[in-house]
């Protein structure tokens, strides 16, 4: 498909999207857009089907997955990874690993809610769930259901978000080592979102991206929904000094949050971009497989 347009970050009930994979993939073709990636938390549970509908309707597609990394309270690194290979060991090792993280974490985010009086249990999130990865927006739509919150939003503030009463960590790989198994799983590693970063200035926000691409990364987040103009040209500037890819993305959750498919704060992801990150991914992927 040809189109102009295309969105490399959005999330399916593999995770903690609203929509099945296939329904995204097909949501995408109702915008007109010419290609996606689904990047699922944690998960390329939902990669085969999404595939699979839009080789049905002639929508270009990449695998994708997103990795939350170590990184120093109040910021957040998210690590995407593009064309990783779904049969690779270390690619199942990569979700094994994470998705015990979140096991061991959620029944505490669940012990301090209880703690302070809010009647939820697992079992409520992971019939949200519905077998999926467990995130925090599915608890904070039972949250809201069960009327102890107005919205999603709210949950967050009220309860579930980083500075809020019933936040738990999870252990995390390190960025670097996130880096290394994306490479080593055939695809490209990308620096997510960087704005959640929250770098106090532009030196220090060099500082890490330059330490990640000597570990491997590939591309960065140009445009996203939580960047704005002036983010959009710094990220943009730095992509092209450290030889970046650069990549864009709506990151969809369906009705988890209120973000359209294929727009990013007001803007749109070019197809170029979607080209020259799934030809670095096949170059990554013939690395990876010798
Ligand atoms: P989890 O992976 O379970 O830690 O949940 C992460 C998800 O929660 C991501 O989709 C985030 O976008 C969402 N999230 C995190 N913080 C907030 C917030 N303050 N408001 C709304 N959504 C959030
Ligand atoms: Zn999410
Ligand atoms: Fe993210
Ligand atoms: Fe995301």
């Amino acid at each position: 498909m040809s189109g102009r347009y295309v969105d490399l970050h959005c999330h399916s009930t593999a995770s903690d999207g609203t929509l099945p994979p296939a329904q995204v993939v097909r949501l995408a073709v109702e915008r007109g857009l010419s290609a996606l990636a689904l990047t699922d938390h944690d998960t390329i549970d939902g990669v085969a089907e999404a595939a699979q509908e839009a080789q049905r309707l002639g929508l270009d597609f990449l695998p994708g997955i997103e990795i939350s990394a170590e990184f120093p309270h109040p910021g957040t690194l998210h690590l995407l990874g593009y064309g990783v290979d779904p049969h690779s060991q270390v690619l199942r090792d990569l979700t094994t690993t994470l998705l015990a993280g979140r096991d061991r974490r959620n029944p505490k985010i669940i012990a301090k809610l209880n703690e302070l009086g809010v009647a939820v249990s697992m079992q409520e999130w992971e019939g949200e769930a519905k077998g999926n990865v467990l995130g925090r927006p599915q608890l904070a739509a039972v949250l809201h259901r069960k009327g102890y919150v107005s919205s999603i939003k709210d949950a967050f503030n009220k309860y579930l978000g980083q500075d809020a009463p019933a936040y738990a960590d999870k252990e995390r790989l390190t960025p670097q080592r996130a880096i290394e198994m994306v490479l080593e799983s055939g695809g490209v590693p990308v620096l997510a979102h960087p704005i959640q970063l929250r770098t106090d200035n532009d030196a220090q926000l060099e500082r890490i991206v330059k330490d990640l691409v000597d570990h491997g990364l590939g591309g960065i987040e140009v445009i996203h929904s939580d960047q704005d103009a002036d983010n959009v040209q710094k990220y943009d500037a730095l992509a092209r000094r450290f030889g970046l890819l650069r990549t864009g993305g709506s990151d969809f959750h369906g009705a988890n949050k209120q973000i359209e498919l294929g727009i990013a704060n007001g803007r749109r992801i070019p197809r170029e971009w979607f080209d020259a990150l799934a030809a670095a991914a096949a170059t990554a992927g013939g690395r990876a497989q010798r």
